[in-house]
């Protein structure tokens, strides 16, 4: 039977840096940010945060960093039925998430 929290991706969809194209990128954390209410996965904690609410609709980024040191975001915003998707290219200290 499925389970949505058990399951995992398909070993032969590797996503590659949009920088250099390497495709050894190590996930680091996780942000949501539902009008200016943050929260922050990453590091082994959570964390939540108020920002300025500056866009409509929820966003969420996951961060990651290439072993050639590239550091990006895979973007998704949702907004009135529609959900935009964009490569954020990122520098400064992140946390990563744990890993096995
Ligand atoms: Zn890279």
């Amino acid at each position: 039977m499925y389970n949505f929290y058990e399951s995992g991706a398909k070993p032969d969809n590797v996503m590659c840096c949009p920088v250099c194209e390497c495709q050894n990128c190590h996930l680091h954390s996780v942000m949501i940010n539902q009008g200016g209410e943050v929260m922050e996965i990453g590091g082994g904690r959570v964390e939540n945060h108020k920002v300025e609410n500056l866009h409509r609709g929820a966003i969420v980024k996951v961060i990651f960093t290439c072993e050639d040191g590239h550091r990006f975001s895979k973007v998704f915003q949702f907004h009135k039925g529609v959900t935009f998707t964009d490569d954020e290219i990122l520098s400064g200290d992140i946390n990563e998430l744990w890993r096995d």
